[in-house]
């Protein structure tokens, strides 16, 4: 990945990507693999998630870890709510004596932007190491800092002949993609530079497997993926949720990777496999049965336990029939409209076929061969759907659903709510949604919604959407131009 990858989504070499887009999905999966899709541009854009806070978001649980975010204050908003997953993550793992992160801002201001923000910076190295003697300061850029041409390498080395703490500059500037995910890939860059190094593999564990899980994950699914992992004999080095310098610093050591994202650490396994010979799955995340067979029949077929995996897959889907029958009756027929990250929404619209329901719409990031993948099984399951390929855009998205009526919509609420549409989504870093029995939660979590619709419909009768009549009835898609 180092080699061979900027760090930047919409430059790799493999696959060609899209960021904006919108039609049918049948649309989609004819034109795509023919190069016919079409490059287009919004000409109207309501603003992007910033790669950085996917930087921030992986790394802020990293164990006896301090933080330097190197922007205006501004950029560090995001801190906030990756704190709080931060926080959240302590007690579910029932920590009760909560701590913060330990975050520092360099605070760049206009005079900064004239005369460099460097001095900043290494004062704010310095101070983390003074305050919090730590084992590992991660370093966050930003656009002002990039735009200003700060020479972060310089200040790194200088710096690191002052401590023994392992300082770890990303580059995570946020106009350098539309593609948040390219946040987390700044994270296993940086990583592979400054912390791995080009260490040797050492001995390898025969029954451990590196699995890469975005920040996005909850406490419960780990401990469920683990579950099922464990049952099988498979042993899991968990990164960088929750992990420490020493978790990275054994990934080499590791018999296999997989990650739990599609677009997560997908990158820094290719380069595991070509630094280290480290082979690995990667398949779809694992929500729902169907998924959740396909990434652990992936998994097991690494460690030569295919015919083991496949005598689990059947006892477990055994295990959870009676409830899953139960689901289907309550929420059978449904109509969904999906949006969440690329890994999480296509493997949501599959998952909801084990309740039976339809897929009407999904918004999604990116579009490239993973989700051709993905959309050629969606399309056999569904027939046509409205596929959106947007960061965010919620103006696009309430047209849609104002449109399209959906019974359920799955993803961050906010704009669903207000137009009274019931929701609940499984980017939740708070709630059990993936393998087995997650999915029962989940599927739980969906009809209980769906059957008590009342706060939705109350939030509709009083908030009011910024959007004039007019919009509702334009061409979603309108502001997307070849
Ligand atoms: S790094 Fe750039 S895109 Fe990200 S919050 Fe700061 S100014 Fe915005």
């Amino acid at each position: 990945m180092s080699k061979n990858y900027s760090g930047i989504r919409e430059q790799r070499r493999d696959t060609d990507t899209y960021t904006d887009w919108g039609g049918g999905s049948l649309e989609a999966g004819e034109k795509y693999p023919k190069n016919c899709l079409g490059r287009a541009d919004r000409i109207f854009s309501q603003g992007l998630q910033c790669q950085q806070i996917n930087s921030v978001m992986a790394l802020l649980s990293v164990d006896d870890a301090a933080f330097v975010v190197h922007s205006p204050l501004g950029c560090a908003g995001c801190c906030s709510m990756a704190n709080d997953w931060f926080r959240v993550g302590q007690l579910h793992r029932g920590n009760y004596g909560l701590r913060n992160a330990r975050i520092i801002v360099t605070n760049l201001d206009e005079k900064d932007v004239i005369l460099g923000g460097e001095e900043k910076l290494k004062k704010a190295v310095r101070t983390a190491c003074e305050r919090y003697a730590p084992k590992l300061i991660f370093i966050f850029t930003s656009c002002a800092s990039a735009i200003i041409g700060d020479d972060i390498e310089a200040a790194v080395s200088e710096l690191q002949r002052e401590t023994d703490s392992v300082i770890v500059p990303l580059h995570c500037e946020g106009f350098k993609s539309k593609i948040c995910a390219s946040g987390y890939d700044a994270a296993f860059l940086a990583m592979t530079k400054y912390i791995l190094r080009g260490a040797k593999r050492g001995e390898t564990e025969p029954d451990l497997l590196n699995l890469f899980a975005p920040p996005t994950v909850s406490y419960h699914d780990r401990l469920e993926i683990e579950r099922i992992l464990g049952d099988i004999g498979i042993r899991v080095n968990y990164i960088p949720f929750y992990s420490s310098l020493e978790k990275i610093r054994k990934i080499p050591s590791a018999r296999a990777s997989t990650a739990i994202c599609k677009v997560f650490a997908d990158e820094f396994m290719k380069e595991l496999k070509d630094e280290y010979g480290i082979s690995y799955s990667h398949t779809i995340m694992p929500i729902g049965t169907r998924n959740t067979d396909k990434w652990l029949l992936g998994v097991a077929a690494l460690f030569d336990k295919t015919e083991e995996a496949r005598g689990y897959i059947a006892a477990e889907r055994e295990k959870i029939r009676p409830l899953m029958d139960g689901l289907r009756e309550r929420l059978s027929g449904k109509r969904v409209f999906i949006t969440g990250g690329t890994g999480r929404s296509f493997a949501a619209a599959a998952l909801i076929d084990d309740f039976g329901m339809r897929l009407v719409g999904m918004q999604t990031p990116v579009y490239d061969d993973d989700a051709q993948i993905d959309i050629e099984y969606l399309n056999a399951l569904y027939g046509n759907f409205v596929v959106d390929v947007a960061n965010m855009m919620p103006f696009e998205q309430v047209n849609l659903l104002s449109k399209l009526k959906p019974d359920v919509f799955i993803g961050i609420p906010v704009w669903a709510a207000k137009l009274g549409i019931p929701t609940t989504h499984v980017l939740d870093i708070k709630r059990p949604t993936m393998g087995y029995r997650n999915l029962v939660y989940l599927g739980n979590k969906i009809a209980c919604q769906t059957e008590n619709p009342g706060y939705n419909k109350k939030i509709a009768e009083y908030a009011r959407l910024p959007y004039k009549k007019s919009w509702y009835e334009e061409n979603a898609f309108k502001y997307i131009q070849k």
